[in-house]
């Protein structure tokens, strides 16, 4: 969701003047928050999740599923009972990009009780009962990574009328009522990012070719009012979007972890930053885009490309002149450097080198600074009248500001002004699944992930160029199943970093030398999850930690559940959501084998998957053909007194 600042918003141009004040003043409050809290310790362990719900309405007779534009009515009274009780109240609302979503989280982070997993799964279910309950009957909440009419004519609930010729988008195909109305951010957020880039966005996402799919695939873009821009824009083959509504209107699943103090935050960023293209694969669940099926299965390319702002110049395309960077990515992509080893960031960086001056004056360390150095070569894009002149020494507003719109893979999240909250994580890539007891299993296999990167000293990481092509690998159709990955191979070796830039590194286990090139090899999914020779397998590493630590028997079975859902789709036992989706397309009755998704098969696929998450209808292609998770509102006292006895770090 990132900043809601209060207040009025300014125009791009004056946004765009007061730039290098948000990022004077950014580094300051930075170098600031960090002084006073780089030597916070002995944090728990605490974490929570992100989940993403759209609100679908379904018209029986006439066979149809809308996105219902009710987003605001619904928060506010979603959020009247947290207002009530804040600080007991078991869920927390907020709004996100669209007038049709709405994001919910746990009223309090988890902690470090083993316990603490089997509560997941029911403080999701009881999110969906408290948004039912605001929701009119023929309504519904989804966890949909991609509505798969999103744009297409008549998609949402009331029905909007796009205008190309004025507002903030501009687009062809999505009306700007469909962005949240209740918050200035978003539509700021979208006329700004169209501004500075100095055009529409163009989202170009490769068709899926059937059999009668035209050949080439070119939409005549007159129909929906181009005059020009779209034509330009978009590419022979690909489905055409044209805003930031078709990216941030998708939702997500994101996991956050608070450390026990810097060092630990900034080891689990860089762990975890090779694991974001695995999980995206894993958890694929969006292969339809504006009516059309595509060949990729996940969200990613399509928000990198909904909100990238960079200029012709910034781009490469021209010589640079009035901008001050080309810069390799859109705002919305994965990570450019480590924080805690240099030795694998070998991706050229792009940073501020007076900001990073400033940092390193200010006492932070060359990694970090160079970190916080490159999110700041962004513009602000949306920035309110009031909190332009601001107190560095206790407000972070122009640090949130640009940190916030730099939605990357990973976030390393320092601890808010006033707060008890220590230094955080968030793990961001997953694409959202239809049940409770899917998202349960990805958040808890991530969380265990973490509890085992730090027992055991798990070093996953790799050149960061690798990353980045499995990145690009993960987004393709079955990439789960079809790819290949780079990994690390000895991911128990505990390697130094290298001592000198020739990238030769010395390997703890027997003193030998060892290249980079030599530490990573290519897995498949399958492969990194179960094991395979020398390698131990992410999911037996978990096993291993799990023998090591208290558990209650109905934890221990619920968690045994999760694993084996992680286990059979990365098995390809079970398909993964967009797999699932693929398959009721392409075998609905209505599908003329021309990778259009129409109307009534929308509404079948839909009605499914809510028949699915509520627990009415099943599939065991897609799920275990009995879930029966032990998951539990509260922790049984008794269990609570024995795992607090055993735990010495547990809140
Ligand atoms: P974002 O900036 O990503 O929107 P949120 O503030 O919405 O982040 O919180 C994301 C998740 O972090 C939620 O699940 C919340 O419960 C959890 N969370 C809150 N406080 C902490 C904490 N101290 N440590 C770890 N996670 C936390
Ligand atoms: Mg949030
Ligand atoms: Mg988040």
């Amino acid at each position: 969701m990132g900043l809601l600042s209060e207040g009025s918003p300014l125009s791009w141009e004056e946004t765009k003047a007061l730039a290098d004040h948000v990022r004077k003043h950014g580094i300051q409050q930075f170098i600031n928050q960090f002084k006073r809290l780089k030597s916070r310790k002995r944090d728990y362990l605490y974490w929570g999740d992100e989940v993403e719900y759209m609100l679908v309405k379904f018209d029986r007779e006439r066979k149809t599923a809308k996105l219902s534009l009710r987003a605001s009515d619904v928060l506010h009274e979603l959020q009247k009972a947290e207002k009530q009780n804040p600080q007991s109240h078991p869920t927390t609302w907020r709004p996100e990009y669209a007038a049709y979503m709405v994001e919910g989280t746990p009223g309090k982070p988890y902690g470090g009780l083993m316990a603490h997993f089997n509560l997941v799964e029911a403080n999701m279910r009881l999110r969906r009962t408290e948004i039912k309950k605001c929701l009119a009957e023929d309504e519904f909440p989804l966890a949909l990574t991609c509505f798969p009419r999103l744009g297409c004519p008549g998609f949402s609930s009331p029905d909007t009328t796009p205008t190309p010729e004025a507002g903030a988008s501009r687009s062809l195909f999505f009306a700007d009522e469909v962005i949240f109305q209740g918050h200035p951010r978003f539509r700021t957020l979208t006329r700004n990012i169209r501004q500075r880039r100095g055009k529409k966005v163009a989202i170009n996402i490769p068709v899926f070719k059937d059999k009668y799919t035209p050949d080439p695939f070119v939409e005549d873009l007159t129909q929906y009012g181009d005059t020009g821009e779209g034509a330009t824009g978009s590419k022979p083959d690909h489905i055409y979007m044209d805003c930031m509504g078709f990216g941030m209107g998708c939702s997500c699943l994101q996991v956050t972890f608070q450390a026990c103090h810097i060092e630990e935050a900034r080891n689990l960023y860089d762990q975890l930053t090779p694991l974001c293209p695995i999980m995206l694969a894993l958890s694929a669940a969006s292969p339809v885009y504006r009516g059309y099926l595509s060949d990729n299965d996940t969200r990613w390319t399509v928000i990198a490309q909904s909100v990238d702002d960079r200029t012709e110049e910034e781009m490469g395309l021209k010589p640079l002149e009035k901008d001050r960077f080309v810069i390799n990515k859109s705002r919305y992509d994965s990570v450019d450097s480590y924080l805690s080893s240099s030795a694998y960031s070998d991706i050229e960086l792009v940073y501020d080198k007076d900001l990073y001056k400033d940092l390193i004056n200010g006492g932070i360390d060359d990694l970090l600074a160079k970190h916080v150095a490159h999110l700041f070569i962004r513009d602000p894009v949306s920035l309110f009248s009031e909190k332009v002149n601001q107190n560095d020494e206790v407000d972070t507003d122009h640090f949130e500001n640009i940190q916030s719109t730099n939605w990357q893979t990973m976030r390393f999240k320092p601890p808010p002004p006033d707060s008890n909250i220590g230094w955080r994580v968030e793990f961001r890539p997953m694409e959202v699944q239809l049940t409770d007891f899917e998202n349960a299993a990805f958040t808890t296999f991530m969380v265990l992930m973490t509890r085992v990167i730090l027992t055991f000293g798990l070093k996953f990481i790799i050149p960061l160029t690798k990353v980045d092509e499995n990145l690009k690998r993960s987004f393709k159709r079955d990439a789960v199943l079809e790819q290949k990955f780079y990994f690390r191979k000895d991911i128990l070796t505990d390697c130094s970093p290298p001592e000198a830039e020739d990238a030769v590194i010395q390997c703890c286990d027997g003193g030998k030398k060892c290249n980079i090139q030599d530490q990573y090899t290519q897995l498949s999914i399958n492969d990194i999850i179960h094991g395979k020779e020398d390698f131990p397998g992410l999911l037996p590493l978990i096993e291993n930690y799990m023998d090591m630590v208290e558990i209650d028997v109905d934890t221990r079975c619920t968690i045994k559940q999760y694993l084996n859902l992680i286990s059979c789709r990365a098995k390809g036992k079970l398909k993964t959501t967009a797999r699932w989706i693929r398959d009721f397309v392409q075998s609905h009755p209505d599908y003329k084998q021309d990778s259009l998704v129409s109307e009534s098969i929308n509404y079948d696929l839909l009605l499914k998957c809510a028949q699915i998450s509520e627990g009415t209808q099943s599939d065991d292609t897609l799920l275990p053909s009995t879930v029966d998770t032990k998951t539990s509102d509260e922790i049984p006292s008794a269990i609570l007194k024995e795992q607090k006895l055993m735990c010495n770090n547990c809140p």
